[in-house]
């Protein structure tokens, strides 16, 4: 499988450590790692939680994890696909890992799809990726990511990693992001929120006004006094009030 699974294992411990740490710095009872691969971040996490759930793809590695945690009733190895895992089955949770660059996204989704069983997320993801994850409203790196999952979440980016950490070394730098779901999210409906902001980034320089013009006639444009704005120079607090104004307006957006 190699390669195409995004395999890049890493083995130096102090990162492992960092990573596992920020995973499960307050009490964790439950962790679901995503890629555990050949096992480095699962030793450093196993001493932290009291139930590890084991997500991996790879045939070959889940049958050396199987081996390995034969005898520990606290560590459950699953072979699947994550994105076509039901991440709810196992209740409130942290979710960790080294991930499988190819398909950051629809992890980073998968795991938000969580919603309150989510405790915490810390992923260790490409840099690019990170920084707009993280990025402030009005920078270059805000967009359609950052919107989405800063309207669930608080979002930090602790530290790098260089290629020369993994073997083999990736062609790119990574980071380590954490997401802490806030305690209400800023809109009540995630999902058509996702729509709205869809539409809002569609053409990232281009206005609202040119955005929006699929879901509003040109007089709501008019009486809208953000239309000369583009959806980057609004905060997500902002964006989420625009579409709750909206919403009522744009039935089927
Ligand atoms: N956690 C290990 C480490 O840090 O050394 C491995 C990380 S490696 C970047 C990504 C891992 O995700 C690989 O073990 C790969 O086989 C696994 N993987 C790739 N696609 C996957 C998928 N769709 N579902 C579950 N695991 C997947």
């Amino acid at each position: 499988m190699g390669r195409r699974l995004g395999q890049h294992f890493l083995f130096q411990r102090d990162l492992l450590e960092r990573i596992a740490g920020a995973a499960c710095g307050e009490a964790s009872p439950r962790v679901i790692e995503i890629g555990p691969g050949p096992g480095g971040l699962t030793a450093a996490l196993r001493p932290r939680v009291s139930e590890l759930i084991l997500i991996e793809l790879d045939p070959v590695l889940a049958a050396a994890l199987r081996s390995r945690y034969e005898n520990d009733p606290g560590v459950r190895i699953v072979e699947a696909d994550v994105l076509t895992t039901d991440l709810s089955q196992w209740g409130p949770t942290v979710v960790c890992g080294n991930l499988p660059y190819y398909i950051t996204s629809p992890i980073v989704d998968h795991t938000l799809a969580l919603g309150p069983l989510l405790e915490r997320a810390v992923f260790l993801v490409q840099r690019e990726v990170a920084a707009r994850l993280a990025a402030s409203p009005g920078s270059r790196d805000f967009g359609y990511l950052s919107a989405c999952v800063q309207a669930q979440c608080r979002v930090e980016r602790l530290f790098l990693v260089k290629p020369a950490a993994f073997r083999p070394p990736p062609k790119v730098d990574s980071a380590v992001v954490r997401l802490t779901p806030l305690p209400i999210p800023l809109t009540p409906d995630l999902p058509a929120f996702r729509r709205f902001l869809s539409a809002c980034f569609r053409q990232k320089r281009k206005t609202l006004r040119n955005n929006l013009g699929g879901l509003l006639s040109r007089e709501q444009l008019d009486a809208l006094p953000e239309a000369s704005l583009r959806a980057e120079q609004l905060s997500v607090a902002e964006l989420a009030a625009l579409h709750g104004r909206l919403r009522p307006l744009t039935p089927s957006e």
